[in-house]
């Protein structure tokens, strides 16, 4: 059936892909972005859908009477990058926002999704992470703005649910890649593919030791709408992909598929980066009844692809306004 749906933060990169999804699906969504970390480009392929509706608001103060049935609150700069940038704006953009989105839930009867992160498990002590794990966490550190507010809106959504009974999910994602990444977003797999396309070089922060999992959007995607259909609260899921891999391999691999001249180059560690991270899923697959199916290799070939496209029609901007 048709539902009425709430994307903030849906002109980002998960964001624009839910949009898609969702109107693929036949429902009427709804998408709030200030557009803070992404551009209007980004979903222009969706403004000409007669059920697609764009409000450029923050979601900290959004107050428009919308009734809705389900809302995904995405809203949030998720690249090291982008929420470091303005802590205080990040973490006024956790709290703050989904309040008002916890509010607007309560008010309209809709069910919400709270996209949490890995990120509040800190570097993590338990390898590999179960829900049940509280983290290690640096309240003080540079990406407390990101870790402390991911958090403190778990918190809230739960004090919600407990107080209010609203319907809510929660759901703990693990790094994903795809199309529609920013260029410029930060993060490691849109870095290197964009210097690797350049042939510039990659830059490795710290040994390159350090482990992440990662998966593809479309997975992820799957893994959302099975959580928003689920019908109770289940408590916070991992999702993710749990292939894991040292951010060496993932320079070399992107090297070899682009077939780059780039060599490798090693920075300083940013502070306070998790060493270790991959996501226990068991619980996951077994209440979702689903299973990431896209192979690393394959989800970078797609997104190498995008990128491509994406530079190129940058390079066609630059030599029209040179002309
Ligand atoms: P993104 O930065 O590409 O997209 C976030 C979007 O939110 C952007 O369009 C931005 O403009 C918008 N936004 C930020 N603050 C806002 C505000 N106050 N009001 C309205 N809009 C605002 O990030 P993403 O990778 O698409 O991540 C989406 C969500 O998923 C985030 O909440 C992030 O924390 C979470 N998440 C993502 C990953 C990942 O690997 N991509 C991992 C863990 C969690
Ligand atoms: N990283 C890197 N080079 C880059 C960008 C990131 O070596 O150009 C490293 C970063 O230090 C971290 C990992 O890659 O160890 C993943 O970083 P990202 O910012 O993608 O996400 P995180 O998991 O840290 O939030």
């Amino acid at each position: 059936m048709s539902k009425k749906v709430l994307v903030t933060g849906g002109a980002g990169f998960i964001g624009t892909n839910l949009c898609g999804r969702l109107l693929s699906q036949g429902h009427r969504v709804i998408c709030i972005d200030n557009l803070y970390t992404s551009k209007l480009q980004n979903i222009k392929h969706l403004l000409s859908n007669a059920y697609f509706t764009f409000f450029k608001e923050d979601i900290t103060t959004f107050e428009k009477d919308i009734v809705i049935d389900q809302i995904y609150n995405l809203a949030c700069p998720a690249s090291p990058k982008q929420y470091q940038k303005d802590p205080i704006f990040t973490m006024k953009t956790n709290i703050y926002g989904i309040q008002n989105m916890l509010a607007l839930a309560r008010k309209t009867n809709a069910r919400i999704l709270q996209a949490s992160t890995s990120e509040i498990y800190g570097n993590p002590l338990v390898h590999p992470q179960i829900e049940e794990y509280w983290g290690n966490v640096n309240c003080i550190g540079i990406r407390s703005c990101y870790d402390e507010g991911k958090r403190a809106a778990e918190t809230l959504c739960m004090d919600y649910h407990r107080r209010y009974h609203t319907d809510i999910r929660i759901v703990r994602i693990f790094n994903t890649y795809g199309p529609h990444m920013g260029l410029d977003d930060g993060r490691v797999v849109s870095n290197f593919i964009v210097k690797a396309l350049n042939n510039e070089p990659l830059e490795v922060y710290g040994d390159g030791t350090q482990t992440r999992s990662f998966c593809y959007v479309d997975d992820l995607l799957d893994s959302l709408i099975k959580m928003m259909a689920q019908g109770a609260s289940v408590g916070p899921l991992n999702l993710g992909n749990d292939d894991e891999y040292t951010i060496l391999e993932i320079a070399q691999k992107i090297i070899s598929l682009t077939k780059s001249k780039s060599k490798i180059i090693y920075k300083p560690l940013p502070e306070n980066d998790p060493a270790r991270r991959k996501p226990n899923l068991n619980r996951t697959k077994e209440i979702l009844a689903w299973n990431p199916q896209i192979q690393l290799e394959d989800g970078l070939i797609k997104t190498i692809d995008y990128f491509k496209k994406q530079l190129l029609l940058l390079n066609n901007v630059v030599m029209e306004e040179r002309l």
